[in-house]
């Protein structure tokens, strides 16, 4: 579970401060499939690198499985969100150079696993995004859609709790968004808990629960209400 009570982080520079999520209290249960939604530079990402922990907050709180990151040592940050954590982005960042077994291989090798382990969860992770016949290829010899699936089997290889996407089908066609929303809708039901940011609301629509930012805080009244709980209604 992740849960962020009256959180709070502000950018200062030496001209400005600049308050990007103000009071910010949301919780993430197993299993959701969580879109947040909201105007640009409402804080979006801002939450999901704290919730991913690759930025501290300022104030409040973030306990995620329990344990209030505040506490942790940087290596221990790491660690956790090693252990728990996968990340998507718009942009895939793929290696160019490297094929889609080496591209998924990369965040695995500093994790002190065996050669065979390794291989094991490529093969699998590749073959879950439906890419186990192209893991030669190179990126650049991928649609937009599959390379976002590279990165999503990436993302799997590293067994995550929570999978963070932001952005994930921003570069796509609709065609290609649709069927990647559809993989990680498969994900989802799979068991991985999954937080994405979308400007998208027919994306919002087709997920658990939406959660809309504006000026850094959670805006109920403009909350999208998912199909699937608009026809529990
Ligand atoms: P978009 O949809 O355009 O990506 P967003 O909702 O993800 O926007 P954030 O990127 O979280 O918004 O930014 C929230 C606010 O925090 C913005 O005012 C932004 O300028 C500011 N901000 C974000 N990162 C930094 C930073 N590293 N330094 C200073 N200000 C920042």
């Amino acid at each position: 579970m992740l849960k962020m009570n009256n959180l709070c982080k502000s950018f200062r520079t030496e001209l400005v401060e600049t308050h990007a999520l103000r009071n910010f209290t949301f919780s993430v249960d197993e299993g959701d499939f969580v879109s947040v939604t909201g105007p640009s530079g409402s804080g979006k990402t801002t939450f999901l690198n704290i919730a991913g922990l690759l930025e501290n907050h300022t104030s409040g709180s973030y306990l995620l499985d329990g344990i209030d990151v505040k506490t942790l040592s940087d290596k221990q940050r790491s660690q956790l969100r090693n252990e728990k954590i996968g990340f998507i982005f718009q942009s895939f960042n793929l290696i160019p150079d490297l094929n889609l077994f080496d591209n998924v291989d990369v965040p695995l090798r500093y994790r002190g696993l065996s050669r065979a382990e390794r291989h094991q969860r490529i093969e699998e992770s590749l073959a879950r995004v439906g890419l186990a016949n192209r893991m030669k290829h190179l990126p650049s010899q991928l649609s937009g859609g599959q390379q976002q699936r590279v990165a999503i089997a990436r993302a799997l290889a590293g067994k995550p709790r929570f999978l963070l996407a932001d952005e994930p089908t921003g570069n796509l066609d609709s065609q290609m968004a649709k069927s990647v929303m559809g993989l990680l809708q498969e994900i989802n039901q799979q068991g991985t808990t999954i937080v994405m940011v979308t400007h998208d609301p027919e994306l919002a629509m087709q997920t658990s629960r939406n959660v809309f930012v504006r000026d850094g805080q959670i805006s109920e009244a403009e909350t999208i209400m998912p199909l699937a709980a608009a026809s529990n209604q």
